[in-house]
């Protein structure tokens, strides 16, 4: 669960990337993120991760006030969300295997014997059983942002995050990575995607969050990408 009360986030140079914005995103809910570039969006991903911090207001991921984080328990709480992003973000000198285990391995899960069933489910989930051995540049596209879910989901988080996530895939296979995130999301995992496609958001009638120069200017229902 995701709750923004009166967030204001003001970046030195004095640029309001956001401004008072409150809101709630429930669990298993499925949101769009959508606004112009500057709008805000990845800032608003941003205070989510802790990757930066609320110049004022308060906000809660998972019942955790993110601002007081004590810095210690940042790693722990980071399991409990995915993020994935439109450049994919591999690791290009490790294969499939080794870029989903990596986010295990990094919380000291070494043994292959416990790593290898859970990455061998995340990957069978998001469709790619048969690529253990190759390396991301020998990959297409929507094979490395399944991939990049696949690792986003390795530790089971309850949120997963997607910036951007279709940015760099022809129509057809962002089409896929869509209903990839739908089938996750239907597993019961929370979804923040923020877009620009506006075609998946218009085909798909989800929860439409809207920021414009900081501000929270729409929040429908069932909503398009541009207001009604
Ligand atoms: P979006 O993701 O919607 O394109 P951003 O959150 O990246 O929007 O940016 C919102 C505003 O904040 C923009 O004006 C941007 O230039 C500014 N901004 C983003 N990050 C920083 C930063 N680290 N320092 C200063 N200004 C920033």
């Amino acid at each position: 669960m995701i709750v923004l009360q009166g967030v204001s986030k003001v970046y030195p140079g004095g640029i309001k990337a956001l401004d008072d914005v409150s809101i709630e995103i429930p669990e298993r809910e499925f949101a769009f993120l959508v606004g112009p570039s500057g709008a805000g969006k990845s800032t608003f991903i941003k205070l989510l991760i802790r990757d930066e911090i609320a110049s004022s207001g308060r906000v809660f991921v998972n019942n955790q006030d993110v601002g007081r984080l004590k810095h210690k328990h940042i790693p722990l709480f980071r399991r409990k969300i995915g993020v994935v992003f439109q450049d994919f973000k591999l690791l290009p000198y490790k294969t499939v295997r080794e870029n989903v285990a990596f986010p295990l391995q990094v919380h000291g899960i070494l043994d292959w014997k416990v790593l290898q069933p859970r990455v061998d489910s995340v990957l069978e989930l998001v469709g790619l059983p048969d690529c253990l051995d190759r390396f991301p540049d020998q990959l297409s596209g929507g094979e490395q942002q399944r991939v990049a879910i696949a690792r986003a989901l390795v530790h089971g988080p309850l949120i997963l995050i997607a910036d951007e996530p279709t940015g760099n895939l022809d129509p057809n296979t962002a089409w896929e990575v869509v209903q990839l995130l739908i089938k996750i999301n239907a597993y019961g995992t929370t979804m923040l995607m923020a877009t620009h496609n506006r075609e998946v958001v218009d085909m798909l009638r989800r929860r439409v969050i809207h920021i414009d120069h900081g501000r929270l200017v729409r929040d429908e229902k069932e909503g398009a990408y541009h207001a009604a």
